[in-house]
């Protein structure tokens, strides 16, 4: 088997056992790795109790996994899944960092957890030395202490185990803030201090198995190729090709702030209400000037180097310290919430990732609470006195506190937009589920589909199987580069999605087949492939449970804001056409072998050789 260790990391939390698994080449040729494989496992091992297994319990899977492309395609990721306590489905999340090469030069290809252990505890991995360690010192600690403590003690643990090496490199540590530990579903598995695996809300799943970290160190080489010569040529072709992406490398995908509300009028501003925008003080040159502290930062073995250090220098924010912040943080914790500077910017993106919440599930969250204050539906008392206006980033940072403490209103609002709205509305009444923008569960990236001059399309959101997550949306033709079939391809063989699609897909195709030598083809992935990955995810989807169960087609829905007319800028008046979304949607069922209510047909289930997902989905949805 080439371009992997061939084995997994199996630890069980409840009975402190630490074993290993091995799958068949087949499998892992059927499901490659990352979101693909997650798919596999998890319906391998809780398919059939799926509606009944909580996402936050013990039953729940943590699966951190590799891709074959780990460790050789430039940029390292590693995809994070599990029953997501968001959608209740599956949600391949991946998240940059070295984890994933250091696992594979451990000898591992991803690691299964299971159980829940007793006191906070932190896994601890050195090649085949594997160590479950109490944390209970660190657990409460926010995110960059969390860090620096974990760094400091792996690397004295290195020197222990190894002390005639010498000066170890950081290990590289996944680990959860205060959100993750009081099961915040909107919790992100963080890297280093500002990455994060955000979309599913799995940092709640590590919170709920009290795993406040893991801490891997590989001494080993990576696995074999099948043809080195041609994988070493590929590297330097792509890292060639990467180099010329200057936009992304000067300027990140922070580069789309102003370009994204006022050209394409797509961004979301106070909770969605507008999607344009003028405010020229907030492009990211205005960034560059006044927060960027470090220009070119990249993650291991990466020429793109998009991230940048960015940190107010002087002012009330003085010393608080994220990434970029990204396009996504510059609108979810920027223009959503009324918030137009990038000191403010940039000091609430460093907050949610202190406290360990997904930027995007958060933005969200505040500017749906935001939107009910405004409309008088929230009131100051409700909010033990935080005046949340728009644009008040004080405000914001004392809200998002009290959701990652679950204190006072934060803990309705610590079961993300939709179960939040859920709630409210039986207090306040039904209007009151109109301000939540997202799909499942899931918040919408911050690109909307109401002026069409985005990517996303009427049905990208509403007919996705991983809900409102915008790297992954639903797309006609089945085989377009935005479609997630293709994006399943990236976060299973694991790459940086960034890294991608700017490449000619011949390159990674053979950059695929030059790893495993399997010869995988265009043909096979998009006819075969990537749509039983997608069926797996799109039947637990429908199955769900325990708390939510989806319903077939009125679900696959877009927010209800987005049948608003856009009220300002030059696609002012546009919104979604219903009877064009209705009609794209049947299309989308057709084309992916879905009946007319968007369930799996047993036809399309069985070629695709998923008999025992047919089953059970058919015996589920007829309770
Ligand atoms: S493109 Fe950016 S996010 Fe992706 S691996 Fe490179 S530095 Fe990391």
């Amino acid at each position: 088997m080439k371009g992997y260790a061939g084995r997994f990391l199996e630890v069980d939390l409840t009975s402190n056992n630490i074993g290993e698994a091995k799958l068949p080449e087949e499998t892992l040729r059927r499901y490659v790795g990352g979101r693909g494989l997650a798919s596999w496992i998890l319906w391998d091992r809780i398919g059939e109790k799926w509606d009944s297994v909580d996402p936050l319990g013990p039953e729940n899977i943590l699966l951190l996994l590799t891709g074959p492309l780990t460790g050789y395609f430039p940029g390292g990721r590693i995809c994070v899944s599990g029953k997501s306590p968001q959608s209740n489905g599956i949600v391949g999340s991946t998240v940059a960092g070295e984890f994933g090469v250091e696992l594979k030069c451990a000898g591992y290809d991803g690691i299964i957890i299971t159980g829940e252990a007793e006191k906070p505890t932190h896994l601890f991995i050195f090649d085949s030395h594997v160590e479950l360690k109490d944390a209970s010192h660190i657990w409460g600690l926010e995110g960059k202490e969390t860090f620096k403590r974990l760094v400091k003690e792996g690397r004295e643990e290195l020197k222990r185990i190894n002390p005639r090496f010498g000066e170890w490199k950081d290990p590289s540590i996944l680990y959860i803030g205060p959100g993750g530990e009081n099961k915040v579903r909107m919790a992100a598995v963080m890297a280093k201090w500002t990455h994060a695996a955000g979309y599913g809300g799995y940092g709640a799943v590590m919170g709920s198995k009290k795993l406040k970290a893991i801490t891997v160190k590989g001494s080993g080489p990576l696995p074999e190729v099948a043809d080195m010569r041609g994988v070493s040529s590929l590297i330097e072709e792509v890292c060639r090709e990467l180099y010329r992406n200057e936009l992304f490398r000067r300027w990140g995908t922070g580069h789309g702030g102003y370009y994204y509300g006022n050209q394409t009028s797509s961004e979301p501003v106070r909770n969605w209400q507008e999607e344009w925008h003028d405010v020229k003080d907030y492009g990211v040159d205005r960034f560059d000037e006044r927060v960027w502290v470090k220009r070119f930062w990249g993650d291991y073995g990466c020429p793109t180097t998009c991230l940048k250090v960015a940190m107010p220098t002087s002012g009330p924010l003085k010393g608080a310290v994220s990434d970029n912040p990204d396009y996504e943080l510059q609108a979810y914790v920027g223009t959503n919430l009324g918030v137009f500077t990038p000191e403010g910017n940039t000091y609430l993106s460093a907050r949610v990732d202190d406290l360990g919440i997904c930027g995007i599930n958060g933005g969200n969250v505040l500017g749906f609470a935001a939107e009910l204050y405004q409309r008088g539906l929230l009131t100051k008392e409700e909010l033990d006195g935080i005046d949340l206006k728009w644009g008040n980033v004080e405000a914001f940072a004392e809200l998002l506190e009290k959701i990652a403490y679950r204190r006072g209103m934060g803990d309705v609002l610590a079961e993300g937009t939709y179960r939040a709205a859920l709630r409210l509305s039986k207090e306040k009444g039904d209007e009151v589920l109109k301000y939540a923008v997202q799909s499942k569960g899931i918040a919408i990236g911050a690109h909307g589909n109401r002026s069409t001059l985005d990517y996303p399309s009427y049905i990208a959101y509403a007919c996705s199987v991983q809900g409102g997550d915008h790297t992954s949306i639903a797309h006609l033709p089945l085989d377009h580069g935005d479609s997630e079939l293709t994006i399943a391809l990236y976060d299973s063989a694991v790459i940086c999605w960034f890294n991608a699609w700017t490449l000619p897909e011949d390159l990674i195709w053979d950059f695929m087949n030059k790893v495993t030598g399997w010869d995988i083809s265009r043909e096979e992935w998009y006819g075969e492939m990537a749509p039983r990955i997608l069926n797996i995810q799109r039947a637990v989807l429908l199955i769900g449970g325990p708390d939510l169960r989806w319903k077939p087609k009125e679900n696959d829905e877009n927010p209800a804001r987005f049948y608003e007319p856009l009220p300002s800028g030059p696609k002012k008046g546009r919104a979604v056409d219903r009877k064009e979304f209705e009609e794209m949607r049947m299309e989308y069922y057709s084309a992916m072998g879905w009946d007319e209510n968007g369930i799996p047909r047993g036809e399309t289930l069985r070629k695709l050789g998923l008999e025992g997902v047919d089953k059970i989905l058919r015996d589920k949805l007829a309770r």
